[in-house]
């Protein structure tokens, strides 16, 4: 029945194409070669995070991933920043579909917000990516998850149309389950895509995949690859050695065992249960994101139930110590998680005790690092039994390193390269390994987000026109209300405070009625300020009262502006800080 959604919207399209009445794209009208295949990485491309990149053949589009970024530094109140799809507007009637290449949420978390403002085409995926999607889609708005066109990738040999697209799929290594690398057959190229990967050396209970039968596809051939790991030399810990190590803790532990992980790492939260339950040990879940996604695994039957192992968190003070194991979440220091609730004391029921052992089984994630210190600071003081990376291999990372990065171009052999999911430095770096082993300047594209590479049977190039691709913030309901000025006064606010002053004067007179009231925050401690604000308040007397001394009528705004000038300068002049100024006038 979804297939023949498909068909029915391929069929529309065509239509479309018939009756060009609606000329969609302008530089497709201009352009007498139309048998172009455009790649536009809308995000991605400077940042590690809201990865989503848009095919287009011609009038079709074809979109791959919609993530979301984690909010920088100095962005203040903003909770995540989401791919800016101007570039789509207008063009929504030829979206063949979305491909989403796993279900971490720089690569699905902005589904919940794009799909409906793109009239919600079809979307493609493996069933834990469509389920973790689905439940994002949920949460934001109950019931709106029916909405979705779903096809699910049953087969990793399915191969799907749309429209120009021809779709057929790869594994890949990942840290979560069910991520698929792409490629997207045009009649100009081939694209292959991984989405995000590593190259696992020493797999546990599976064999190593080889990307070498890519290099057998239909030529001319692009790798898009994720870059992360261009600037790491590190050799990787591989899987068994990461349970390896897990297992001789949980078995050596003398009390319990608390282990904070992603709580997209299904697969290890897996191996550990099987674990446990050979050796005769409880397990207990805990943290909102992980239980949710641990009945999505067993759902799937990608996490086989064993009976007797799990139990309730409340459930952990019934059995000694040495035999409970806690798989929480937390391992980032996010304020209300798991672990951060245990260090601070304000869990339920988890008293962390000296002979406990807590496991990092995590990397950190970029710009976390200080937060993160804070956290293994706090475990340590609780807590004898610490292990996390630096210490030993308790993770393994999803992300490959340089020598992965070099042999997975040599396996693929690629006409074309083009680093992306990754910030510019780590694509650059991407872009000199591909050189190294041989490849022209000509054959590799460095983007920015909302560059547009074009290729066609005469070549590629990156055009000069660029697709908008601006900052999207969203904040709590708002979805892009938030803009530079919006959050450049919340930067000043952040540094120097604000600072109100409120006068009341007389309508007919314009003179002042009583002193100005001050308010302010986060600028000075007002009851040991008694001076400055005295002669603030005198000097914005006199500013009134000289402007409704002529006898005119006033014009209050420039009074404002006079307020907020000269007020701001002494300000300024008297403590070196620049709060925002803003005055009030009351007509009485
Ligand atoms: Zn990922």
């Amino acid at each position: 029945m979804k297939k023949t959604f498909v068909l029915k919207r391929t069929t529309e399209i065509k239509s479309n194409r018939k009756d060009d009445r609606h000329p969609i794209s302008l530089t497709h009208e201009k352009n007498k070669d139309d048998d172009n295949l455009r790649i536009i990485p809308l995000g991605g491309c400077e940042e590690v995070g809201k990865n989503m990149t848009v095919f287009e053949y011609k009038k079709d589009i074809l979109i791959l991933d919609m993530g979301i970024q984690f909010p920088e530094e100095d962005m203040l109140g903003i909770d995540f920043v989401i791919p800016n799809i101007e570039y789509l507007k207008g063009k929504e009637k030829n979206i063949q579909g979305v491909v989403f290449s796993h279900g971490h949420l720089d690569h699905i978390g902005a589904a919940n917000i794009l799909l409906k403002k793109l009239g919600n085409p079809p979307i493609i995926g493996r069933p834990l990516t469509i389920e973790m999607i689905k439940h994002r889609q949920e949460d934001s708005s109950k019931g709106s998850s029916k909405a979705l066109k779903t096809i699910y990738i049953k087969n990793i040999e399915d191969k799907m149309q749309f429209g120009p697209f021809n779709l057929s799929f790869f594994k890949i290594d990942h840290s979560i389950l069910d991520a698929i690398g792409t490629i997207i057959e045009t009649p100009v190229a081939t694209v292959i895509h991984p989405g995000d990967w590593m190259i696992e050396h020493g797999p546990a209970g599976r064999s190593r995949v080889e990307y070498t039968n890519l290099a057998k596809l239909r030529k001319p051939t692009i790798l898009m690859l994720e870059s992360l790991g261009s600037t790491n030399s590190k050799k990787q810990v591989t899987e068994s050695q990461m349970l390896d190590n897990l297992h001789s803790l949980i078995s050596s532990a003398p009390g319990r065992t608390i282990i904070a992980t992603f709580s997209s790492q299904l697969q290890r939260i897996g191996q550990i249960l099987e674990y446990a339950s050979k050796i005769g040990k409880k397990v207990a879940l805990d943290g909102f994101s992980m239980k949710l996604n641990v009945e999505i695994a067993k759902k799937l039957g990608y996490i086989k139930p064993i009976k007797g192992t799990m139990i309730k968190i409340d459930k952990i003070n019934d059995y000694p110590d040495n035999k409970v194991i806690i798989i929480c979440t937390g391992s980032q220091g996010e304020e209300m998680s798991v672990l951060s609730r245990i260090v601070t004391k304000s869990h339920r029921f988890i008293n962390l005790k000296k002979n406990d052992t807590v496991i990092l089984s995590s990397s950190v994630i970029p710009g976390n690092e200080k937060v993160i210190q804070r956290l293994k600071d706090g475990i340590y003081r609780l807590c004898d039994n610490v292990y996390h990376s630096d210490i030993m291999a308790v993770h393994a990372s999803g992300h490959s390193n340089r020598s992965d990065i070099q042999e997975i171009i040599k396996q693929i052999n690629p006409t074309y390269f083009i680093p992306v999911y990754a910030n510019h430095f780590m694509l650059k770096e991407a872009a000199k390994i591909a050189y190294k082993i041989g490849f022209s300047k000509d054959k590799v594209f460095v983007p920015d987000n909302g560059s547009i590479i074009q290729f066609n049977r005469s070549g590629a190039k990156i055009l000069k026109e660029k697709a908008p691709a601006d900052y999207v913030f969203v904040d709590g309901l708002g979805v892009g209300d938030i803009g530079e000025i919006v959050l450049r006064d919340r930067q000043i606010l952040a540094k120097d405070g604000m600072f109100v002053i409120i006068v009341t004067v007389r309508k007919n007179s314009g003179k002042i009625c009583n002193s100005p009231d001050i308010i302010s925050r986060g600028f000075v401690y007002l009851r040991e300020s008694k001076n400055l604000l005295a002669e603030t308040r005198r000097k914005t007397t006199h500013i009134i009262n000289s402007a409704a001394s002529s006898g005119n009528a006033v014009n209050w705004s420039s009074v404002k502006n006079e307020i907020k000038n000269k007020i701001g300068d002494f300000l300024y002049i008297k403590t070196q800080r620049r709060p925002i100024v803003l005055p009030v006038i009351i007509e009485v």
